[in-house]
């Protein structure tokens, strides 16, 4: 027997996630009634990602509902927000129970590790698609892309790359190495930076997060701060997995412009360095030193001493394109 719309949401989507005292109203209702904090003020996101488009075909179920929650937390990540509450408009073509068991405890699992909940959603038939919107609070001033000045050091957490490599892996793309499943794991299941960012709002003072690509990223922020950026090649965070499965150079280019790392790039104004780096000691809090903001805009890349130039195929080293 078909499962019913009802039996669906009772079965899979009620009590998905985190218990939170704030809910006052969940799943059930025509909506939901939620409690935020008194003096904090409420923060919102919403992503979708559609089969074939943002997710392979026949991926892992449990991969898509982390990845939908994930890119929202890293969203309010970036803000230096709590995550507090989700809702989700489901299309699946079929009420199929596997995946959606399969699904919905790749929710749960990322959700209740950031304390958070499902207190809604919608559910209709159609091609596979998944959208996740995420309510989340903050007390104080929140961290914008708009708030780094020229001359403020420039960070990124992780090592971003990882899961360009792994996407190319599961598509068969790349030769399998002996981490492969590593940079797999990075794209299946990425990890939002949410701890970081809520820290940082002490130290920041811009920050975004990465989901296209770390030059292009790193641009959007330095453009919304009215500034541009220089990223030392030489300091690209690479991870040895990276290095190893597609050699030094390329894994430099990939930690550039490859997507779907969900790190946090962030500046920090001269005068707050000292400070972040003994409180927050970059080891232990996985961030790397990658560059300065600038007053010209743009992002430029230097390599030994010399702009590196960008080309559609990737990039060259200026002296040799000429
Ligand atoms: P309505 O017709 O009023 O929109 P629905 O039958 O769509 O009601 O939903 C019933 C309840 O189930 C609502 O509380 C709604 O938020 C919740 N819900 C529906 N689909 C989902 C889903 N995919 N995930 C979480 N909650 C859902
Ligand atoms: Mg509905």
């Amino acid at each position: 027997m078909p499962l019913s719309e009802f039996d669906l949401i009772e079965r899979y989507f009620r009590n998905c996630g985190a218990r939170r005292e704030d809910v006052e109203l969940g799943v059930g209702d025509d909506a939901a009634i939620l409690q935020c904090p008194a003096g904090e003020r409420l923060v919102a996101a919403i992503d979708t990602l559609v089969e074939g488009v943002h997710f392979l075909r026949g991926c892992p179920a449990a991969s898509v509902g982390h990845r939908a929650l994930a890119v929202n937390l890293s969203d309010l990540a970036a803000m230096g927000a709590r995550p507090a509450w989700a809702l989700l408009a489901l299309t699946l073509p079929e009420a199929d129970e596997a995946w959606l068991a399969e699904f919905a405890s790749g929710f749960a699992e990322l959700a209740r590790l950031h304390e958070v909940v499902l207190v809604g959603g919608d559910t209709t038939r159609g091609p596979l698609c998944v959208t996740v919107q995420i309510l989340g609070h903050i007390q104080g001033a929140a961290l914008l892309r708009s708030g780094g000045k020229p001359g403020d050091a420039l960070f990124v957490s992780g090592t971003p790359g990882d899961a360009a490599a792994g996407l190319a892996l599961e598509q068969g793309m790349l030769a399998a190495p002996a981490q492969a499943q590593y940079l797999r794991e990075r794209f299946l299941f990425p990890t939002p930076r949410v701890a970081l960012g809520s820290v940082l709002r002490e130290y920041a003072s811009a920050c975004i997060d990465v989901s296209d690509g770390l030059l292009g990223d790193a641009g959007k922020m330095a453009a919304a701060s009215g500034c541009g950026a220089d990223i030392a090649y030489e300091a690209l965070p690479v991870s040895q997995s990276l290095a190893q499965a597609v050699g030094p150079e390329r894994a430099r280019e990939l930690s550039l412009t490859g997507g779907d790392d969900y790190e946090l790039c962030f500046s920090v104004r001269p005068g707050d360095l000292d400070r972040l780096l003994t409180q927050l000691p970059p080891q232990r809090w996985g961030y790397t030193r990658i560059g300065t903001l600038r007053a010209a805009p743009g992002v430029q890349v230097v390599r030994n001493g010399a702009p590196m130039v960008l080309t559609h195929a990737g990039y060259e080293h200026f002296a040799r394109s000429r």
